[in-house]
């Protein structure tokens, strides 16, 4: 069996899916490891670097593709790189499956096992090899540094003799993993947070980060099975929408976080609620990815309404990519060492496991995963 690693080509992508390290476990468990020549570019990474942790290197990216058990990748592979790919062979990856049902059906045909990293189950035992987690949590992280380096005031108080400054205001709206590390990143900055979760679960662990809990009774909202926030109905959302209204004028920087797990982001903050809060207020989207929950954001770019900037730059994580590959790296050596069967020397495809039931989405030419399929009807 062979793993093989393609260089990730999209123009903005700086992670990469497997360092030295993880390819060493991975060798480590006899496993042969082939990574395209220049792999770790983007890193300084050299290639002598993964020939000493006993990688192979290639430079035939299509020749690799074709021939390979395994491919392990951030990014989902071009329609054209599908046609490529071994029949029976495994593709794990970012996916996108709920939008991308022309690729999957693609997969499906070539016969691809084609593995979607972000439908690993929110479980203990699937947590290290939980990419959105991983991934979100870096985002929550940049969101806040990006709003520090573009309000035009800083985060903590100061108390001097030229007089005081008052620490600057952050709310925080969705309090899943990005939003957690956004209220932890912009406490150990300074300022004054306020958070916002439809999950009441969150309470706790908004308090417990030193941020206060907006109160908004929203009727019954609770949460899925899989622990995701459920859709809120359209009169949720406007009740929502007016009790925010009042804290989002008040605050100097809003990050938004608030995502419906397979369905596009809701839109949260509208741009009547943006022209209330003071010019110079900044306000980062980084649910952008699945539609924003920003009325006025624009994908990777910098929107200005009434002096206030709305930034929902794409692919936060990329903006720290030593660390998002190390744990994205992580994460892919643990999915295929969970797997890894010593005695058979091969990757193994177990489908009453309840891990690979959620995140295998072809197989043997079908949609095989109960999810996307009652999601494409
Ligand atoms: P997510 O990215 O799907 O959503 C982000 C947050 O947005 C969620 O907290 C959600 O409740 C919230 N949200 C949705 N609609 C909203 C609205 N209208 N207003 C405000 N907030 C709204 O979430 P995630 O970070 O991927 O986490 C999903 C779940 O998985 C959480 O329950 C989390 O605790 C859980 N989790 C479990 C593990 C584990 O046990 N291994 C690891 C990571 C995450």
């Amino acid at each position: 069996m062979r793993i093989f690693v393609p260089k990730e080509i999209h123009s903005t992508e700086r992670r990469v899916p497997l360092l030295p390290s993880g390819a060493a476990k991975l060798v480590g468990l006899g496993i042969e490891i082939e990574v395209e020549q220049g792999l770790g570019v983007p890193l300084n990474c050299t290639d002598s670097l993964y020939e000493k942790a006993g990688a192979k290197i290639s430079s035939d990216r299509a020749g690799s593709m074709a021939t390979a058990d395994l491919l392990l990748r951030v990014r989902k592979p071009s329609l054209d790189e599908v046609d490529l790919l071994n029949k029976g062979c495994i593709h794990a990856s970012f996916l996108d499956p709920f939008n991308e049902r022309e690729l999957v059906l693609r997969l499906a045909t070539a016969g691809v096992t084609a593995v979607s990293m972000e439908m690993i189950p929110r479980t203990a035992v699937a947590q290290k090899m939980d990419v959105l987690s991983s991934q979100a949590n870096l985002s929550g992280y940049v969101s806040v540094i990006i709003a520090a380096t573009d309000a035009n005031r800083i985060f903590p108080m100061l108390i001097t003799p030229a007089g005081t400054i008052k620490p600057v205001r952050v709310l925080v709206i969705g309090v899943g993993v990005a939003g957690l590390q956004a209220i932890a990143t912009a406490r150990r900055l300074g300022a004054a947070v306020e958070a916002f979760d439809t999950r009441p679960i969150v309470e706790e662990q908004v308090r417990s980060l030193g941020a206060k809990f907006v109160k908004a009774d929203l009727g019954e909202t609770g949460e899925t099975v899989g622990g995701y926030a459920k859709p809120l109905t359209p009169e949720q959302l406007q009740k929502q929408r007016a009790i925010m209204t009042q804290h989002i004028a008040q605050a100097d920087v809003v990050i938004t976080a608030a995502q419906v797990f397979g369905k596009k982001a809701p839109i949260i903050v509208t741009t009547e609620m943006v022209r209330q809060m003071r010019p110079g207020s900044v306000i980062v989207d980084t649910a952008i990815e699945t539609g924003g929950n920003v009325e006025c954001s624009r994908y990777d770019e910098v929107a200005e309404v009434n002096g206030v900037r709305i930034i929902s730059f794409a692919n936060l994580p990329s903006r720290v990519a030593a660390n998002a590959s190390e744990m994205y790296s992580n994460n892919m050596s643990a999915f295929v060492e969970h797997f890894w069967d010593k005695s058979a020397n091969a990757f193994l495809l177990d489908f009453t496991n309840d891990i690979l039931k959620q995140c295998v989405i072809t197989h043997a030419g079908k949609i095989c995963n109960e999810t996307i399929r009652a999601a494409y009807g």
